[in-house]
C-alpha cells in the first residue's frame, strides 16, 4: 500500500510542475474556464435532461479537439456555437434511433428510399462545390487526388514549385469543403463576408481568421455559426501521430506536453491524462540516461478502440535482463521515478522489446475507459 501512495504523490507533483510549465495557446485550463457558460446554454436548452451534463462534455471535448486551429479570442463563441449544435445533434440522433428502431422490428422493410436520396444529394454536393473551383484548381486537385500525380510532376507541368503545389492544394482542399458544406446545406451565403470567414475556418488559419473577423461573424451569422464546426473538425490537419526526438532533460518535457495534448483529444480524465504524461515522462528519461538519443512516437489509436499508444526507441546499449527490469524491486535509478515496472501498472498494455548493443523498444497503450464502465 505504501508503495501506491508513493505512486500518487508522485503524479501530483508532476502535474503541478506542468502546470506551471504550461505553454501559450488553449489549454485545458482555459477550456475548463468555459463549462460555466456551456452549462448556461445546454441547460438553457435541454432544462434538466438527464443528457444535459453529457452534452456540456460533448461540447468541451469537441471546443479541446478544434482549440489547435483556433485563435485565443475565438474560444468563447467557438464554444457557444458548438454548444448549440451539439444540442441540435442531439435531437437528430433521438430521430434517428426512432427510425432505426422501427427498421429492426421489421426486417422485411426495404431500405428507405432517403437513403438513396441522401447518397445523391452527397454526390450533386460534391459536383456543384467542384464547379466553382476554377479550372486549374479542379485540375491540379483531381490529378492529384484522382491519379496519384505527385506534387513535384504537378509542379513542374505549371512551372512552380513543389512546395508551392502543395500549399495551393491545401487552400483548394479547404475551398472545396466550404463550397460542398454550403451546397450540401443549400445556403447561400447572406454576406459578403461569409466565404472570406468560412475559409479562414475551413484552413485552419488563425491570422487570417483574426483578419476577417470571424469571432464575431460566427456570433451573428447563423448559416455560418451551424457550418463552423464541421469545417473546424475536417479543416483540423491529421496530427494524431507526433514523433519527438529525445536527447536532453527539455526534450522529456517537450514529449511529455505533447502526449498529454494528444490524449487530451480523447475522452481521458484529468487523472488518465496525468498517468500518460507521466509514463511518457518515465521512458524518455530511461532514453536520455541510458541511450543518450532515441525518440517517442505518440498515436492516437481508433483501433480496437480509441486510446493512445506510446512507442519509445533507442538506439542504446540495452537492457541484458528485461525480467530482471520489470521486476518491482528493481529500480533503474536510485528509486528515483517510478522506474519501468512503475510505467508498467500505470499503462493497460505494455511490451519491451530489447537487444544487447542495439537498443530498447517500449510500447505502451493507454485505452479509452468505454461510456459504460
Ligand atoms: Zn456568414
Amino acid at each position: 500500500m505504501g508503495r501506491v501512495e508513493g505512486t500518487v504523490g508522485y503524479v501530483e507533483r508532476v502535474s503541478a510542475t506542468e502546470r506551471a510549465g504550461s505553454r501559450s495557446g488553449h489549454s485545458a485550463e482555459d477550456v475548463a474556464d468555459l463549462i460555466p457558460m456551456v452549462r448556461r446554454i445546454v441547460h438553457a436548452r435541454v432544462g434538466s435532461h438527464p443528457a444535459a451534463e453529457d452534452l456540456v462534455q460533448e461540447t468541451l471535448t469537441r471546443v479541446l479537439a478544434a482549440s489547435p486551429t483556433i485563435e485565443p479570442g475565438m474560444l468563447e463563441p467557438y464554444a457557444i456555437v458548438t454548444a448549440r449544435n451539439v444540442v441540435a445533434s442531439m435531437w437528430r440522433d433521438v430521430d434517428r434511433k426512432h427510425r432505426n428502431q422501427h427498421r429492426v422490428v421489421d426486417l422485411s422493410t426495404p431500405d428507405p428510399p432517403e437513403t438513396q436520396v441522401l447518397l445523391d444529394e452527397e454526390q450533386s454536393a460534391m459536383a456543384t462545390a467542384l464547379a466553382r473551383l476554377t479550372e486549374r484548381e479542379r485540375r491540379t486537385l483531381l490529378d492529384h487526388e484522382v491519379k496519384g500525380t505527385d506534387t513535384r510532376t504537378l509542379a513542374a507541368r505549371e512551372g512552380s514549385t513543389a512546395g508551392a503545389v502543395a500549399a495551393q492544394l491545401n487552400r483548394t482542399r479547404a475551398r472545396l469543403r466550404v463550397e460542398y458544406l454550403l451546397a450540401a446545406a443549400q445556403i447561400e451565403p447572406p454576406t459578403e463576408q461569409c466565404r472570406a470567414v468560412l475559409l479562414a475556418l475551413s484552413s485552419g488559419d488563425q491570422r487570417r481568421q483574426r483578419e476577417v473577423h470571424a469571432a464575431q461573424h460566427l456570433l451573428e451569422c447563423e448559416p455560418c455559426a451551424g457550418l463552423s464546426q464541421p469545417l473546424l473538425e475536417r479543416g483540423q490537419p491529421r496530427d494524431d501521430r507526433l514523433t519527438i526526438p529525445v536527447t536532453t532533460d527539455p526534450d522529456i518535457v517537450t514529449a511529455r506536453g505533447a502526449a498529454r495534448e494528444l490524449a487530451s483529444r480523447l475522452a481521458f480524465g484529468p487523472t488518465d491524462l496525468t498517468v500518460i504524461a507521466t509514463a511518457v515522462s518515465e521512458v524518455c528519461r530511461n532514453i536520455v540516461r541510458f541511450a543518450g538519443t532515441g525518440e517517442v512516437v505518440v498515436n492516437l489509436l481508433e483501433v480496437p478502440r480509441r486510446g493512445i499508444q506510446i512507442v519509445a526507441r533507442d538506439g542504446g546499449p540495452g537492457i541484458p535482463d528485461v525480467e530482471r527490469a520489470l521486476d518491482d524491486g528493481f529500480s533503474t535509478y536510485g528509486g528515483l521515478g517510478l522506474g519501468l515496472p512503475g510505467v508498467r501498472r500505470l499503462m493497460d498494455e505494455f511490451a519491451i522489446a530489447s537487444e544487447p548493443g542495439h537498443g530498447t523498444t517500449v510500447t505502451m497503450t493507454k485505452w479509452e475507459k468505454a461510456d459504460h464502465e
